[in-house]
């Protein structure tokens, strides 16, 4: 069993253990860990969660490396998680890796765990809901979620933070950027990154093609880095004053809700036995005109 008192106090090791237990994939680990989450969720809520987007080579870990490092020097506790799409079919994590911040990855402060394997009911989206509770029990100010900007992770990255990143490169356009115009949609900020150099200019371009850009940051030379914190605090402040990140978060979590319960549905429809041995035969008898879908549907329904 997972140590919850040190968990609360901040050990790594019990940390580390807990999230294990919660991307298991095995059905008695599954009810233990909600037990645990059951246990923990009144010492949950009270950091701030920042989702962090763009496509390879952008600078994600680079800029995470500083920005963990920054937010470490203003006394903050920082976990930086991974939601990486690719990793199933990859064999392996190519996001949250440690070896790609090596810096961060020294620092007590900082707590950096790699993409779990796509797993059973609601898949990684599930398991870093659940992971950023735990870091934030055990006492992390700032949780950074991190997810390559190319597919569909972008949208449920977004549904679980209180700001959304999406750091780009200092070309104009983003068909040159491989972003889909929908991501840039979920932006709470665009961050023009690799700002340094002769890119600086050419940032400064595409920062007046994106009017609802904010910043431009060098991740490699950490300029920048400091504003796109007092930003994200600014709005955390402002947020927090009228209600809207208490609300936002509440949204979020019903929504998960509702999805969630849709997954067990059709999970219990598909493991029924009754239904198993009915529903081919109610498809053939749909396809034989035998009886109308809605009332095939009905059937099976009253089946559960
Ligand atoms: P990721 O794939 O998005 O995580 O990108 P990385 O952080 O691995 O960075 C990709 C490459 O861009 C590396 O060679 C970095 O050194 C470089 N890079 C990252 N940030 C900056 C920056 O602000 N300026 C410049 N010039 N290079 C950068």
């Amino acid at each position: 069993m997972i140590d919850l008192k040190k968990l609360k106090s901040g050990n790594r090791r019990a940390l580390a253990k807990g999230i294990t237990l919660v991307e298991s994939k095995l059905d008695v680990h599954r009810s233990q860990s909600q037990d645990m989450l059951n246990e923990l969720l009144p010492h949950t809520g009270k950091s701030i969660r920042i989702g962090i987007t763009g496509i390879p080579g952008v600078g994600k870990s680079t800029f995470i490396e500083a920005f963990g490092l920054h937010l470490i020097s203003q006394g903050k506790k920082v976990a930086v998680l991974a939601v990486d799409p690719s990793s199933p079919i990859r064999g392996g994590s190519i996001l949250g890796d440690k070896t790609r911040m090596e810096l961060l990855s020294r620092e007590d402060n900082a707590f950096i765990r790699p993409s779990p394997s796509e797993g059973a009911l609601g898949g990684v989206a599930q398991k870093t809901r659940e992971t950023m509770l735990l870091c934030e029990a055990a006492g992390y100010d700032v949780i950074l979620v991190e997810t390559v900007g190319v597919g569909q992770s972008e949208y449920e990255v977004a549904a679980m933070v209180d700001f959304f990143l999406v750091l780009m490169l200092p070309n104009a356009g983003d068909e040159l950027q491989g972003i889909k115009r929908g991501i840039m949609e979920l932006a709470d900020a665009l961050i023009i990154n690799k700002a340094d150099g002769e890119s600086e200019n050419l940032a400064k371009q595409t920062q007046g093609h994106y009017k609802s850009a904010l910043k431009t940051c060098s991740a490699l030379n950490n300029l920048g880095i400091e504003d796109v914190w007092a930003m994200i605090n600014d709005y955390h402040q402002k947020a927090q004053n009228n209600d809207y990140f208490e609300n936002n978060r509440a949204q979020q979590n019903s929504q998960w809700l509702k999805k969630l319960i849709q997954e067990m549905l059709e999970l219990r429809l598909k493991q029924n036995q009754a239904v198993k041995s009915q529903l081919p035969k109610l498809q053939q008898a749909v396809l034989d005109h035998e009886i109308t879908p809605y009332n095939a549907a009905q059937k099976i329904i009253d089946l559960l």
